[in-house]
């Protein structure tokens, strides 16, 4: 398996001096009282190993939040694990439910750390396209593919690299096709916050049947723009979990712990921080396709995450590997090339923006992809 492409281009954003609308990060700061309380707990002794599922102030505060926002009776104590990112997480959970043979469902494009974690496990991945251009699951192509060795499907809701979101349909087809089968649901749901255009989240945290069968994964780094300090937590049945901390104890056996005690000042005296993120990106995003109106690129605004498609037909036929490295290097801005993340790339010209960025710095970046 070769270098993540988030890395690749990243590293060539910085040797070309481009902005870099690639991998998804924010260029601005996270809260201020947030940081402060980092400081705060590293002043006054939080230096030491915290609990292998996480510090109980913390576990304490998920749980409720999950109780809040999805209706989801989450035990502090047995449910819920904090990682070291959504990325430990998404690992553990295949780690403790993958055997040597195992099948797994991903849909393309799909989050290139999915595939190679469930071939460390021994485990077979079957990828199934997501229509275009809407990106919505083909739910009668996934029951054609289900068989008595699929042991796992990995969901990803709001989905990166598309920006696409479910609807109540997706769930009655996911309830329709796992009803009186032994199949495990990873649920990656880190862009939880960040859906557009009033529609809401629909977390399988929400659905008691589904919930019963899923490892739910979520991420501290990108609600709080902190995505350096790698915390991400999972709610999972406790059968489930009891397993995730078998390989999470194993790994890391716990995630920092000044961060973890931040984390649950700032959720016990900000509980709407994130309720307001929604908006806040989606501001982002319009000013984004404003901006990038006037270019040749192709955009259909994003419905949730903080990423852009970008359809480049117009501008070259290049693959989009090759367009993405020559807009970073000649134009100075780079993208995420989306045939990454297929199995079988189809002919699409389509790279990923990330619009998580400053205004100044959208605005620079679209005076630059105006020129193409
Ligand atoms: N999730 C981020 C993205 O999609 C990348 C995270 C990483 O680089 N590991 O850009």
């Amino acid at each position: 398996m070769g270098t993540t492409i988030f890395t690749v281009m990243s590293e060539m954003a910085r040797a070309s001096g481009a902005i870099n609308l690639s991998q998804g990060y924010p260029d601005f700061e996270g809260p201020p009282a947030l940081r402060e309380r980092v400081a705060w707990h590293m002043a006054n002794g939080h230096n030491q190993y915290a609990p292998l599922a996480g510090v109980p102030e913390l576990l304490e505060q998920i749980a409720l939040k999950v109780r809040q926002l999805y209706g989801c009776a989450a035990e502090p104590k047995s449910h819920i694990c904090v990682t070291p990112g959504a990325t430990e997480a998404i690992h553990c959970a295949i780690t403790a439910c993958i055997h040597p043979g195992d099948e797994v469902i991903v849909f393309d494009p799909a989050y290139d750390t999915y595939a190679p974690c469930v071939a460390l496990n021994g485990g077979v991945t079957r990828h199934i396209p997501l229509s275009y251009p809407d990106f919505g699951i083909d739910w009668q192509r996934v029951e054609s593919e289900v068989n008595d060795r699929t042991r796992l499907i990995i969901l990803n809701n709001p989905h990166n690299p598309t920006g696409s979101v479910w609807n109540e349909d997706d769930i009655e087809s996911l309830r329709r096709l796992v009803a009186g089968r032994n199949i495990l649901l990873l649920a990656d749901e880190v862009y939880e916050h960040i859906t557009f255009d009033g529609k809401a989240h629909l977390s399988l945290l929400r659905y008691p049947d589904l919930a019963a069968r899923a490892f739910c994964i979520f991420s501290f780094g990108k609600t709080y723009h902190v995505t350096g300090w790698r915390v991400g937590y999972c709610v999972a049945p406790s059968e489930l979990m009891r397993e995730f901390l078998k390989v999470h104890q194993n790994i890391s056996f716990s995630t920092n712990a000044p961060m973890q005690f931040a984390l649950a000042d700032f959720l016990r005296d900000s509980p709407r921080y994130h309720l307001e993120l929604g908006s806040f990106y989606q501001t982002k995003r319009n000013y984004f396709n404003q901006i990038l109106d006037k270019s040749s690129f192709i955009l259909k605004p994003a419905a949730g995450s903080f990423f852009q498609l970008a359809d480049y037909s117009r501008i070259s036929d290049e693959s989009d590997t090759m367009f993405a490295a020559r807009l970073t290097r000649e134009h100075k801005v780079a993208a995420i090339p989306v045939s990454v993340f297929y199995r079988n790339p189809p002919e699409q010209r389509i790279v990923r923006f990330c619009f998580a960025k400053s205004d100044q710095t959208l605005a620079e970046a679209a005076r630059r992809l105006e020129r193409l």
